[in-house]
């Protein structure tokens, strides 16, 4: 099963990509990871990415089009993929579309989290993240056992660097300029699943499961 996580930044799509990776033996294609990763290891990618990540717009369509096909092309998916943060406009979509037709891919479901965009900015103030296994956390609503440190593998936690105040607003602004208008694109193809992402992290993924095993 292949599909796409979608949702405003902190809506939980990390979260719930790291549940269907452990329960359900999907494998997630992040490209906000990708990205990171790039940029860490000084990529042509990674350094023309940098300052529209730096400043919460998004990377150019062609950056992006081309890192993820690539990692399709790559395969090894297990059980299938999830998209987390691809695509995120209307022609990114349509890239999508094509390249999933070229590579003879198909996309089984379109998964929208939604959540109050007055949650979002209290969730990514708090959000930290694992330096050596990339889980994800959150100083209120999913603290690690001690602080600053995984659970998962002892790795050191740390904030993103576009999660100050500003850049969040930004970003929010992003979503709803050029993101959002996917949720009509994909409901207009009959392919959306909505999914409430205001409740507990598990019911959150409970739902999603339902839905998916429909
Ligand atoms: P996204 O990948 O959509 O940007 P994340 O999965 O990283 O979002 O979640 C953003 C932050 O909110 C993280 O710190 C995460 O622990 C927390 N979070 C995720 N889902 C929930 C939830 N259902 N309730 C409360 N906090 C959540
Ligand atoms: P994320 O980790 O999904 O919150 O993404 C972090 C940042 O990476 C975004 O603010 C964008 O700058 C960039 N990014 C991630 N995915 C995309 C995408 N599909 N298109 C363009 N930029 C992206």
């Amino acid at each position: 099963m292949n599909i796409i996580l979608m949702g405003p930044p902190g809506a939980g799509k990390g979260t719930q990509a790291e549940k269907l990776v452990e329960k359900l033996g999907l494998v997630q294609i992040s490209t906000g990871d990708m990205f990171r990763a790039a940029m860490k290891e000084n990529t042509d990618a990674g350094v023309r990415a940098k300052s529209f990540m730096d400043q919460g717009l998004l990377v150019p369509d062609e950056i992006t089009n081309d890192i993820v096909k690539e990692r399709l092309l790559q395969g090894n998916f297990g059980n299938g993929f999830i998209l987390d943060g691809y695509p995120r406009n209307v022609f990114q979509a349509e890239s999508l579309e094509k390249i999933s037709e070229e590579l003879n891919i198909k996309i089984d479901a379109v998964v929208n989290i939604d959540v109050d965009f007055e949650k979002l900015i209290g969730r990514l103030s708090g959000r930290r993240i694992c330096r050596s296994c990339g889980a994800t956390y959150n100083l209120k609503f999913k603290p690690s056992k001690v602080e600053g440190v995984c659970d998962k593998c002892g790795g050191e936690l740390y904030q993103r660097s576009d999660e100050d105040e500003e850049t969040v607003k930004t970003r929010l602004n992003t979503y709803v300029e050029q993101t959002q208008p996917l949720i009509d694109y994909y409901t207009n193809k009959g392919e959306l699943i909505n999914i409430n992402g205001d409740q507990a992290m598990d019911d959150v993924f409970n739902d999603i499961k339902t839905q998916l095993e429909k």
